[in-house]
């Protein structure tokens, strides 16, 4: 029992009794509901009409069977996966996941986060999440491809520009997208925006691939201005090396920060001088390395093993842009007695609840995923938006959008926290504020029996 509210409590038992074995949906579930207290009493509406009964049931899961032949010439199978989960505001949009650790409750927790983060971008789109176990690591180019190509030839009936847009996440970047595109446009013959995060000659959108990371530092510098602080001269470590962290360490060092930390699974580096981007970019975007090579360009850095050791390097922000659950309880009090005055998620559901509940009560400016991460998927928006204009717009054009974008999410998260009594807890204020417009356009849609 965690949720004081008895009703709100009835949704969670139930969500843990239908969806067993699934402990990130849980953990993303249980944390929006906690937020809802204030909002079920000043609308009773939404419970007259169950909106919370069905936000937390995907309209829709599709499971799939994913064969394809390695190198060897011997047959491998995945399991692939599309969660629709809500379609109120705008086709289902999110990204697919290329990882080991994929199951359906993974893919479970980012679509449902994905309902709220893509409500909070302001533009028209619903949320949704796919993917697969397939572990693109140490595969050949022509392994991936075919792998991508199967996985379309599921998937390509149930998508489509108007319908479901998926894009990235972890394991999936341009090179992955490229072939899935491939394999949807010979299907369908047809040439639409169907998948977002494209290679620039076919559709793609400029500043799509900073979009996550500048975005996260677009809204942490929203947190700081409020407090009169800015990055200028503040000591950064961001975890991860995809493209979240890379490009947030790019925006953080051109508005003054010193970043000296990255990581992967394996282990993270330390360069106390400022971590070189274009050695990384070398490392991870062109020979697809691990992040320790780094030491082998830079003779003063250090490289230790096990990535959670990076939380215990002094810094003033911290950007977690690695996967889920990567901070915990212990790892938020060494960064609140390490002097830490701002966190930001730029991957999904990276702190636990515990270390949340640390950086709240010590005053740490917190921004969550779902508003923090929001600038990628808000590009991928602005990617659907020049699709269906054929036309493209300038990296400055992008950029300016994707600033006010990340600006408004944090009026919007702030006043929510605000107004419904949580001043300052932007995981409350996100969370309602997200909620709020799904929940007014389930109420005008009505409910179909
Ligand atoms: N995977 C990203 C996210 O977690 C982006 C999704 C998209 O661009 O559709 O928001």
């Amino acid at each position: 029992m965690e949720c004081k509210n008895a009703y709100l409590q009835g949704i969670m038992d139930k969500v843990i009794a239908k969806n067993p074995a699934e402990p990130e949906f849980h953990q993303a579930v249980k944390e929006v509901l906690q937020s809802f207290e204030p909002v079920i009493e000043k609308h009773p509406e939404y419970v007259e009409a169950g909106i919370i009964d069905r936000i937390v049931e995907p309209e829709r899961v599709i499971m799939f069977r994913v064969p394809w032949v390695d190198d060897n010439g011997k047959v491998q199978v995945n399991r692939g996966f599309r969660v629709q989960f809500n379609s109120a505001i705008g086709p289902y949009k999110g990204g697919l996941r290329f990882h080991p650790s994929v199951n359906l409750g993974v893919i479970k927790f980012l679509g449902f986060e994905q309902i709220f983060k893509n409500s909070l971008t302001g533009l028209p789109m619903g949320g949704g999440k796919g993917g697969s176990d397939f572990d693109p690591k140490g595969k050949s180019d022509g392994e991936v491809m075919r792998f991508c190509q199967s996985f379309m030839t599921e998937l390509f009936r149930h998508i489509g520009p108007d319908t479901d847009v998926p894009a990235g996440d972890m394991g999936v970047g341009a090179r992955e997208i490229g072939y899935m595109y491939g394999q949807y446009k010979r299907l369908r013959n047809e040439f639409t925006g169907t998948l977002t995060g494209k290679g620039l000659t076919y559709g793609g959108s400029l500043v799509r691939k900073e979009a996550t990371g500048y975005g996260c530092c677009y809204f942490t510098q929203e947190m700081l201005n409020a407090k009169g602080d800015s990055f200028e001269g503040k000591t950064v470590v961001i975890s991860g090396s995809g493209n979240v962290a890379i490009y947030a360490a790019e925006k953080a060092q051109q508005l003054g920060a010193k970043v000296v930390a990255l990581s992967d699974s394996n282990g993270y580096i330390y360069d106390k001088e400022g971590i070189k981007l274009d050695t990384v970019k070398k490392i991870k975007e062109v020979e697809r390395k691990r992040i320790k090579e780094y030491v082998n360009y830079h003779q003063n850095a250090e490289y230790h093993e096990g990535s959670s050791g990076i939380w215990t390097i002094p810094c003033d922000i911290a950007l977690p842009c690695a996967t889920q659950n990567e901070l915990d309880g212990e790892a938020a009090k060494t960064l609140v007695k390490n002097g830490c005055i701002a966190v930001a998620e730029g991957a999904n559901m990276p702190s636990t609840p515990e270390a949340i509940e640390v950086f709240l009560n010590n005053g740490v400016l917190f921004g969550p995923a779902k508003a923090a991460n929001a600038g990628g998927v808000a590009v991928s928006g602005l990617e659907m938006s020049q699709n269906s204009l054929r036309y493209s717009w300038s990296f400055e054009e992008v950029d300016e959008k994707l600033k006010n974008i990340m600006k408004n999410i944090y009026k919007n998260t702030s006043e929510a926290a605000k107004e419904y009594g949580h001043e300052n807890n932007f995981v409350v204020g996100a969370n309602i504020a997200g909620f709020l417009k799904v929940a007014e356009t389930m109420l005008a849609h009505g409910v179909a029996y």
